[in-house]
Order: structure tokens, then C-alpha cells, then sequence
């Protein structure tokens, strides 16, 4: 069984499963460095703030006899009085501070393992400064170190967990190298190292770079450490990009200086008046009292508030991948500093495709919370420009003619106009009014009360687009002001103002086929419009919005292979819930009605979720008429009885899938005699399901035991 999992995911981000010797750690972890010869903090203060690791020096440990022997004869966690997971550096930092070190790689190996550490990491060479050639060969030396840890079996043992450093930061090229070499070794763990510099001298934008050129050459399903992450400022970030654990001794350094930290940046303690916390420290005294204690007491004190502060952080950070906003945590975050802004606006720049590319890899695709625009930048959000990427080939259109409405006019016009209705917006550019409910683009909020450029000359590339590939023939604008429309009319060349004219009607019944199909097709892709023939609409009696689509035109086939089986299943649960069964249960639930749910619908985002008849169409027309994996994972044969019935399928038994899987997507399981058995939530991008042998790939919503589908 693999040692990391991922429990939930937002942006690059993940909370995650670390199987230690020692317990199983929630990630992402911030572990303080605790120092063994003057600890500022005890371990057993670490225990009463909640922390389940910590990282230590090896390598002043073994320096130390005294230290070493008490080490070798109690084990670190006898030693240190804690009985959970424990992470050592191996002196690598003391040989880039003092340039010498009387140890050799296997020596230190050795002695981490002997004395018990949960995550070690190999005797690296870190380099800062030098010359392009003098950094390669310190990369270099680092991997015949890591090479000698896997010759020597210690990559083999199940006790530590070895961490494979990657260095070469500032350089991309370099760390790129680095990680290339890295992961021909097959470390259960890897780490980021050389950052402590940047971090110090505030160059978080050359950090941002080293750090996502190594997470786009690492695999998904190995944890990632950061050597040295600094202040909490920038963990929601370095958290985003995937980063996994982290450790810091800031929250000491910035004690010994009297600096008092806080998510937003950090206050000189004697030019505070008030705690803005409520932390124990900052409940009980005041910042006076602080001031006039001994120097250590308040060392220990400040350095207390600075840890409550980053595990607090990382709660947050947590909470915010599980509700789907960590974006919106980093834009808070990089305020702190200019050089956190600039590194986030560097991430975000519409020319940077590199990370986007990366970002939509992991990016899910629906998410608890909806999105708020609150900077520029944010147009370039993964989430929005993954809605530009795929408009042109998912848009679906019915009419020659089209209105352009300006934002928030669309509600005036008419319903059942026979023209096309798009909206422009100023984040997304322009929306069809018939997916305009689905995610994310009714459920974001924005500063913006104006079109920016960009978003004006996306939407008209967009019509122009439109007016080539489909034939358009008349183009109007709608807007509530006449001066709006004539300024609209010209920016989009339209042919007249919306104001009434005859463009045809359409009946209610080709309304809604029309926007279920455009709503389909969004979420499926071409050609999966065609999955539904005659529609009806049921909507919330409450609230009004629409909740189920339901299929009127039923085949024969369908009827037998889903209809009734399904009847067969109602009947047999009303008998065991006691509840009357009707007389002709075949006419009383299909027979009278004659239409079968088609897709339920997400009340929160208009999320289609499809029922056993969709999955069956799907099934049928792209994999059985097309041989088409879209959308598909197949499962390994010998799990498919259990697919069948509707279990868990684990990404240790996809052996194929279709790329564009996403997070939180709608997705069917076939096994591999190609027999449609169930569908589901994907819980994992398929970049992800790839590489991850741990942990669930999709969450079924219903199996096909039992029936006749092939
Ligand atoms: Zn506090």
C-alpha cells in the first residue's frame, strides 16, 4: 500500500494522508524545527498545540556525543518524550552555513535509521551560490548520494521514509534536471531544498518558479516537502502549488528578534499595543507584559503565539481546499508583501501557459464553493480560463440569428425567442444564456462592473468565430440604454439593435430542448447533446430553479434494459420498507407517466448527475458506436462483480481512462470486456489516477448488477 493519499484537492493543493511509523499525518503539515540543544519550544509544548511532527538535525545529534549515544540508546522518540512521527534533516544546511561537514552520506543514513526517524532525508549538497557548472555538479554529487541510499537498500525499508532532495533553486533549468534525475530513483518521498535563501531575501517569485518546475516534473502520488517555508504568509501559496509538508524555524527566529507573526505579515513586539490573536499567550498577557518579562520568557512566549499562528494557518489552508476556495485564500495572502504579490501575478500572467497547464491538470472541475474575482489577475484563474478553452468546442448552437445582451440586460428579453441569446460578462467575456446556471458562471462574484479589454476582445473573437463557422446570419445587440447598444453595435459590427423585431419564436418544448443539449453538451462534449431526444423540465416548487430532466422518448430496448429492471427495484424495496405496491407496478410507474429520469441536478453548481438510462445512452453511443472512451475509466476485470454492485473503484484497478477527466467530474465505468457496470463521481484528475495507487478514483453513484445490458 502507498504511503500518501488524497483526501480532498483544490488548486494544486491537497489534504492528504502521510502514512509514518509513527501515525498517520493530515497534510499539509507545517513542522517547526525543533532545535536539541536550546529547544525555545519543548516537544511537549508542540503536544499541547495539536502538532503531530516535527523536524529535527540529524547531524547535530551526531555530532554531539553525548547527544548521539543517548540517541542510539532510547531511539529519538524515547529521547525526545514523543510518540509520533518525527522528520530529520541530515546536516545539509550545516554544510551550506559552514561549508564542512565530518560525516560521510552512508554514516548519516545509518544513523537515522538506527535511531528511528520517521521521514529521513540522504546527506545532499546544497549550493545558493556559484556558477551554473559548480551548482550541476553539486545536483550531481546529490544524486550519486541518492543512488548510494537505493544500492544500499535503504529505499527498501518500510520504517523511514526517505525524502529525495531536489536542488538547483534559483535556476528552473537546473531544478528541472534535478528532478528528472530524482525520480529515476523511485523516492517514496521528495523535497525542494536551496529555498531558504530566496525565502530570506523575499525573492518568493524565483521560489514560486523553482517550486513549480520541480512539481511539474515530479509524480503526483509522491508527497513533496519544502526545506525551509518561512512565514505563514506564504504557506497558503507554497500549499497551491502542491506542496505537501513543509518546515520552518522562523516562528524561533522571529521570537529571538521580538517579532510577533500573523497571517497578514509580522509587527515588531515593541511597537504593538494590542494582540490582534486569541491565542492562549495573547489572551493572558498583553504586549507591556511581554516587554518587561526576562528576554527568554518572552522568547518562549512570542515563539508560542508564532506556531499557534502558523497551525492555525494550515487550518485554514485546509479548510479552504475543502470548501474549494484556496485561490481566494492566496490572493489574502499575498498582500503581506509586494514580492508574494508579484510571484502570485506572476502565476496567474495570461502569458504564462506553463503554469496554467499545470494548474488545469489538477484544477476539479466543480467545487463546494463558487469563485470571487476581486483583482485582475483572477481572470487568468484556472477555473476561468479552463471556461475560455473550452468554449468554442462545447458551445452549442441552434439559430442563424444571435443577440449579444450587455451584462445583466438578459432577464428583459423574451424566453422563447428564436434567436440565440449570449450575455456578455466581464470575467468569463461572453456566455450562452442556456448554460449561463452552470458552473462556474452563475456562481462567481466579481469587482468588475465594467468589460475589460481582454474580456471584450475574447467575446469578439468569439462572434466572429460564430458568424464563420456557423453561418450566422444576423447579429443584434441588446442593451437596457440606447447609448450602450449603438456603443455595443459598434464594438461587435452587429447587424441592428435588439428592440422588439420579429427574430421567430420557438415553442416551449424546443426551448428546453435546446438548453438541455447546450447543457449536456457543456458538460460531456460533442456530441453528447444527441443523448437526449424529448425532454420535460421539473423545477424546485420552492425555489423554482430546475432540478430534474426526465426523457420522454423512450426506446423499446431501453424500456427492457432499464425501465422495468429499474421498476423491478422499486418494487422490491417498498416491499421491504412495508410500503403498498401498486397493482400493475409496470403501469402505475412508466405506463402512465411514459417519461424516465434522465439527469438530476446539483442545486448548487447545475451539475447534471446522470441516472442509470443516461449512463446506458452514454455507454451506448460513444463507447459501443464510437469504441469512444469519453468520460470512461475501465476497471480491472477481476474487481468488475464488485463495480457492479456499486462499490468504490480504487485507482490501483483503472487500467485505462480518458484523459480529460477532472476532479468532481461525472464519469462511467466499463470493465474490460467493455460492459458498461456502474457511474459515478471521479474524486481524482486522471493525471492523477494514473500515478496514485492509493485511495478511491471514483465514488459510484449506482451499479448495473442485474441488468440485461448486454
Ligand atoms: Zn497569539
Amino acid at each position: 500500500m502507498g504511503i500518501f493519499e488524497i483526501v480532498a484537492k483544490d488548486a494544486g493543493g491537497r489534504i492528504g494522508k502521510l502514512r509514518t511509523k509513527h501515525g498517520t499525518i493530515e497534510t499539509p503539515a507545517f513542522l517547526p524545527v525543533v532545535n536539541p540543544h536550546l529547544p525555545i519550544v519543548s516537544p511537549d509544548d508542540l503536544k499541547k498545540l495539536g502538532f503531530e511532527i516535527f523536524i529535527t538535525n540529524a547531524y547535530v545529534l551526531y555530532r554531539d556525543e553525548k547527544l548521539r549515544e543517548l540517541a542510539l540508546k532510547q531511539g529519538i522518540h524515547g529521547m525526545l518524550k514523543w510518540n509520533k512521527a518525527i522528520m530529520t534533516d541530515s546536516g545539509a544546511f550545516q554544510l551550506m552555513a559552514y561549508r564542512e561537514v565530518e560525516i560521510t552520506n552512508r554514516e548519516i543514513l545509518e544513523f537515522q535509521k538506527r535511531i528511528g526517524v520517521d521521514i529521513g532525508v540522504i546527506l545532499d549538497v546544497p549550493v545558493a551560490r556559484g556558477s551554473y557548472e559548480t551548482r550541476k555538479r553539486a545536483i550531481d554529487e546529490t544524486f550519486e548520494r541518492a543512488k548510494e541510499a537505493k544500492e544500499l537498500g535503504f529505499l527498501d525499508t518500510k520504517d523511514t521514509i526517505w525524502v529525495g532532495p531536489i536542488h538547483g533553486a534559483p535556476i528552473p533549468k537546473l531544478v528541472d534536471y534535478a528532478a528528472l534525475i530524482m525520480t529515476e530513483l523511485d523516492f517514496p518521498m521528495y523535497g525542494l531544498g536551496s529555498a531558504v535563501p530566496l525565502m530570506e531575501e523575499y525573492r518568493y517569485q524565483q521560489l514560486i518558479k523553482a517550486a513549480l518546475t520541480a512539481k511539474k516534473r515530479l509524480p503526483p502520488n509522491k508527497p513533496i516537502h519544502l526545506f525551509g517555508a518561512g512565514h505563514p504568509a506564504s504557506f497558503a501559496l507554497i500549499v497551491a502549488l502542491g506542496y505537501d509538508t513543509f518546515d520552518s524555524a522562523a516562528y524561533a527566529l522571529y521570537a529571538r528578534d521580538k517579532r510577533y507573526m500573523t497571517p497578514e505579515g509580522s509587527f515588531d513586539l515593541r511597537e504593538l499595543r494590542y494582540f490582534p490573536c486569541d491565542c492562549p499567550v495573547c489572551t493572558e498577557y498583553t504586549p507591556q507584559e511581554l516587554r518587561s518579562m526576562d528576554d527568554l520568557t518572552a522568547q518562549h512566549l512570542l515563539a508560542l503565539h508564532n506556531l499557534y499562528v502558523c497551525q492555525a494557518e494550515i487550518r485554514r489552508i485546509k479548510q479552504a481546499i475543502w470548501e474549494g476556495n484556496l485561490w481566494e485564500l492566496v490572493a489574502k495572502r499575498v498582500s503581506a508583501h509586494p514580492e508574494l504579490a508579484r510571484a502570485y501575478a506572476w502565476l496567474l500572467d495570461k502569458d504564462n501557459v506553463s503554469a496554467y497547464e499545470y494548474f488545469e491538470k489538477y484544477e476539479p472541475i466543480y467545487k463546494r464553493s463558487g469563485i470571487m474575482i476581486t483583482r485582475i489577475e483572477e481572470l487568468f484563474l484556472p477555473i476561468v480560463r479552463r471556461y475560455r478553452e473550452r468554449l468554442k468546442e462545447r458551445i452549442y448552437i441552434w439559430s442563424d440569428r444571435i443577440i449579444i445582451s450587455e451584462p445583466g440586460a438578459v432577464t428583459s428579453l423574451p424566453r422563447y425567442l428564436g434567436a440565440q441569446v449570449f450575455m456578455l460578462n466581464p470575467v468569463f467575456g461572453i456566455i450562452p444564456r442556456e448554460i449561463r446556471s452552470q458552473y462556474p458562471m452563475f456562481q462567481h462574484l466579481s469587482f468588475l462592473d465594467k468589460m475589460p479589454e481582454f474580456s471584450i476582445n475574447f467575446a469578439k473573437e468569439i462572434i466572429n468565430w460564430l458568424k464563420e463557422a456557423f453561418n450566422i446570419k444576423e447579429v443584434y445587440v441588446f442593451a437596457r440604454r440606447k447609448s450602450v447598444a449603438e456603443e455595443l453595435k459598434r464594438v461587435f459590427d452587429a447587424d441592428e439593435i435588439y428592440a422588439g423585431q420579429d427574430v421567430g419564436v420557438i415553442e416551449k418544448e424546443e426551448f428546453i430542448l435546446h438548453t438541455a443539449r447546450a447543457m449536456i453538451r457543456w458538460q460531456w462534449g460533442v456530441g453528447a447533446e444527441k443523448l437526449i431526444k424529448k425532454p420535460f423540465f421539473e423545477y424546485s416548487p420552492t425555489t423554482g430553479v430546475l432540478r430534474k430532466i426526465w426523457e420522454c422518448d423512450i426506446s423499446k430496448e431501453e424500456v427492457e434494459k432499464i425501465v422495468r429492471p429499474e421498476i423491478d427495484r422499486i418494487v422490491e424495496k417498498r416491499k421491504k420498507e412495508g410500503k403498498p405496491i401498486p397493482e400493475d407496478p409496470y403501469e402505475y410507474f412508466y405506463e402512465r407517466i411514459k417519461k424516465w429520469l434522465l439527469l438530476a441536478i446539483n442545486p448548487n453548481n447545475m451539475k447534471l448527475i446522470p441516472q442509470r438510462l443516461f449512463a446506458y445512452r452514454f455507454w451506448k453511443h460513444f463507447w459501443i458506436e464510437n469504441k469512444e472512451l469519453r468520460y470512461m475509466l475501465v476497471a480491472r476485470s477481476d474487481t468488475e462483480p464488485y463495480i457492479l454492485r456499486g462499490l468504490t473503484l480504487f485507482c490501483k484497478h483503472v487500467v485505462e481512462y480518458d484523459e480529460k477527466i477532472r476532479a468532481n467530474d461525472e464519469v462511467f465505468i466499463i470493465g474490460e470486456s467493455r460492459k458498461l457496470l456502474s457511474f459515478g463521481k471521479a474524486e481524482l484528475s486522471a493525471y492523477e489516477i494514473k500515478f496514485f495507487d492509493t485511495g478511491p478514483a471514483v465514488e459510484p453513484r449506482h451499479g448495473f448488477e442485474g441488468f440485461p445490458l448486454d
